[in-house]
């Protein structure tokens, strides 16, 4: 199998490790408590990859275990709950039909258009007076057909866990995570020579925070049903980025190692696409495709059915991209920005320095506006910029720190980092004003 031929990189938690290699060690209510060490785990972590047997059982249920330790109660900071899996068509299938549906509306458009050029105008005369005798039967069918996908949107309505806003999910978790493995399989099939060895020092470093932050946020871990988190570090240092799929599989790629100056910064990326994992938004996102692209369907047809060819098309690409620039996109930033609030409180209670987040999202605006990097205009862009990003999360700071505090972290250094990188970035203006500014120096370590 691929997935043991490669060098991937296990982080140690999850029931299946706890089932079968950890149990044996601690008591299975101490092991998923508050008082398991990470030094512990580490240790446990390392026995297990020596052992080199697979840590994922498939036949291996977690709900017992699920119900077992939803009772333990965390002292402070359990913010995540998750619904219960529903039955719904596996979106492999609708990602399938998708395009034969957008293709079938094109036709059936234009076939109508056709067909009704056709008709002698008389023939056309009559149908169009017998509709408007009907004309109530007409609206009544419309009408039906705009409740039915009401009730069908609200059947399948939730509430997302932490930010509690209603959301529509058409798939469940466990249909998710069919999907991504194939996805997984396909990254790695064409990456597998790129993935970092588990003893270099980034690979070190990414499970070490990793692993704190799925530590000290394991009972959000436990809700979301994820029972195995792989890692694997991609050798590509001209990128600097990271991404998750919603089995827990996290791609970093090795350009990170630029932009990150601290571990903190580190753990507020990591924290982020664990956060979508367990605000569920990949579901969220195609679920919200589907929806879109059903009801696209009636627009595209009625397109095709009412002008020529060439203004058709003109039409289908206008509608098309309208909708992706006032729905999809700024619902894509909705869900950045969703991650970045729930990222950066798991990041706190990992006893991370939260304040390096807003200096991550500083330095990554610095260099859009020092001319380093190409600044995409917001309303165009999956995520939201830089700035934005930093803003937000300047806001989200103190409730953060409140919430590190209460989960007894260490003493956070009183020299606040973004005063630290306000230096900085006066000096890399005058730099720039002087025209000696190299944009590798924007990242490096900033110490006054
Ligand atoms: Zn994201």
């Amino acid at each position: 199998m691929i997935h043991c031929a490669i060098r991937s990189l296990r982080v140690p938690y999850g029931f299946t490790l706890c089932n079968r290699f950890l149990s044996p060690v601690l008591p299975q209510t101490r092991l998923l408590s508050d008082t398991v060490h990470k030094s512990k785990l580490l240790q446990l972590y390392s026995t297990t990859r020596q052992l080199r047997k697979p840590l994922v059982s498939p036949k291996w249920s977690t709900t017992s275990r699920i119900t077992a330790t939803s009772s333990l109660q965390l002292a402070h900071c359990r913010l995540f709950h998750t619904s219960q899996p529903r039955k719904a068509i596996p979106p492999l299938v609708w990602l399938i039909l998708r395009p034969f549906a957008n293709l079938a509306a094109v036709l059936f458009g234009r076939i109508f258009r056709k067909a009704w050029k056709k008709l002698p105008q008389e023939k056309r005369d009559k149908i169009i007076l017998r509709l408007k005798r009907n004309r109530s039967k007409v609206l009544g069918a419309a009408g039906a057909l705009t409740f039915g996908i009401f009730l069908y949107v609200l059947a399948h309505l939730e509430e997302a866990p932490y930010s509690k806003r209603k959301r529509f999910i058409l798939f469940s978790r466990q249909d998710m995570r069919n999907l991504c493995e194939q996805a997984e399989q396909e990254i790695l099939s064409t990456s597998a020579s790129k993935v970092l060895p588990h003893r270099h020092p980034l690979s070190k470093t990414i499970v070490r925070v990793m692993a704190q932050i799925m530590e000290s946020n394991h009972q959000a871990i436990i809700d979301s049903g994820v029972t195995s988190w792989n890692i694997y570090v991609l050798d590509e240092p001209e990128i600097s980025n990271a991404m998750v799929l919603p089995n827990g599989t996290v791609f970093v790629f090795s350009g990170i190692a630029d932009t990150c100056s601290s571990d903190d910064q580190l753990g507020a990326i990591l924290a982020h696409e664990v956060a979508h994992v367990l605000l569920n938004h990949q579901a969220e996102t195609l679920s919200k495709e589907h929806l879109s692209s059903f009801i696209f369907l009636f627009i595209i047809t009625a397109i095709w059915a009412v002008l020529p060819d060439f203004a058709a098309f003109l039409s289908h690409i206008f509608a098309s991209q309208t909708s992706q620039i006032f729905i999809s996109l700024p619902f894509s930033r909705l869900m950045e920005s969703e991650a970045d609030a729930v990222g950066l409180n798991l990041a706190a209670k990992a006893c991370l320095d939260v304040r390096e987040a807003s200096v991550f999202w500083a330095k990554m605006a610095l260099r859009e506006e020092l001319g380093c990097e190409e600044a995409p205009m917001e309303i165009l862009s999956s995520h939201p910029s830089h700035e934005s990003r930093q803003k937000a999360i300047d806001e989200l700071i103190p409730d953060a720190l409140k919430l590190r505090e209460s989960c007894k972290c260490k003493k956070l250094s009183p020299a606040d980092p973004r005063m630290k990188f306000g230096l900085h970035k006066l000096r890399l203006k005058e730099a720039e004003s002087k025209g000696c500014l190299s944009c590798k120096s924007i990242f490096s370590h900033y110490d006054i």
